[in-house]
């Protein structure tokens, strides 16, 4: 299996139907080193990072798309961002514990079938556009499917109103996804596309999940669309990026102020702090949180 984490778009020729994969490997597993999750929760921030990762495909600007779903349930959180050079990254918080997985027991764990409305209890999910410049959008995506892929198909029909199809696989640290959908403008005739559509859904419909997650892309591909070949835009690369800084540590320290730094200072004489999406860790020794109540008082 290629190590590398990649996206492949392509579009169906005479026709205003565009099409996108993806494939996590690297990526998928770094974002579970930072964290233990039991095995449910890993696959669904598996294929939340690849949905988001698929979401970006159509950004037009120079920003972060994010999806987030909270939740009442054994599932707290699930984020999963990507910025539009395809940098990736993502978490859950979970009530369950993950020893289950450690010691080999599941009964902790719920059943696989337990989807994201369920693990979420009374969960909310939305999907952020953060350009660099300019306003936010932001757009809540109906909890009317079982799946996220289900989820986001109904985003996609009541907010944008655009025809789409989402398939979404995570396993052992991987995670794949497909989009087929119709683009906005429309160029070719009506006939056509609706034809086309109804074509490469079905064929698409006929792939199965450990075939989405393991066969080389080319190959899915050719073995879906070969009667239909689609054109295919150059690949791009996938990575793992985090956006955590020492400087973000430094500003979220200070923002503490001056009594809660000294009181920090005199009773741990340092603070370690750690990236919940890759796990990096921030130390700030004595002499560092002497500097930062210093400047906290100026
Ligand atoms: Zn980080």
């Amino acid at each position: 299996m290629s190590t590398t984490d990649l996206r492949q778009r392509f579009l169906f020729p005479d026709s205003d139907i565009r099409g996108e994969i993806v494939r996590l490997n690297t990526s998928v597993a770094q974002a579970l080193q930072a964290r233990s999750y039991p095995l449910a929760i890993e696959s669904l921030l598996g294929e939340a990072m690849a949905a988001a990762t698929l979401l970006t495909g159509t950004l037009k600007f120079e920003g972060r798309l994010s999806l987030q779903a909270q939740g009442q349930g054994d599932l707290s959180l699930l984020l999963a961002e990507c910025t539009h050079d395809s940098q990736i990254r993502g978490l859950a918080r979970t009530r369950l514990s993950d020893t289950a997985s450690d010691t080999g027991s599941t009964s902790e764990q719920p059943p696989m079938a337990a989807r994201l409305p369920a693990l979420l209890g009374d969960g909310v999910m939305a999907i952020t556009i953060a350009p660099e410049r300019g306003a936010r959008y932001q757009g809540l995506v109906p909890m009317e499917s079982d799946t996220l892929a289900g989820c986001l198909e109904g985003y996609f029909t009541q907010s944008e109103q655009l025809p789409t199809r989402l398939w979404l696989a995570a396993g052992n640290g991987h995670a794949a996804g497909l989009l087929i959908q119709v683009l906005p403008e429309h160029t070719g005739s009506a006939d056509h596309n609706a034809h086309i559509w109804e074509t490469v859904t079905a064929l698409a419909g006929t792939l199965t999940m450990e075939e989405l997650l393991t066969l080389p892309v080319e190959t899915v591909l050719h073995r879906l669309f070969h009667e239909t070949p689609p054109i295919l835009s150059p690949a791009d690369t996938v990575r793992f990026g985090c956006t955590c800084s020492r400087d973000k540590v430094r500003g979220t320290l200070l923002s503490l102020g001056t009594d809660e730094l000294q009181t920090l200072l005199s009773e741990q004489g340092e603070a370690r702090v750690n990236c919940d999406f890759c796990g990096n860790e921030e130390l700030f020794d004595a002499v560092d949180l002497g500097q930062l109540v210093h400047e906290s008082t100026r």
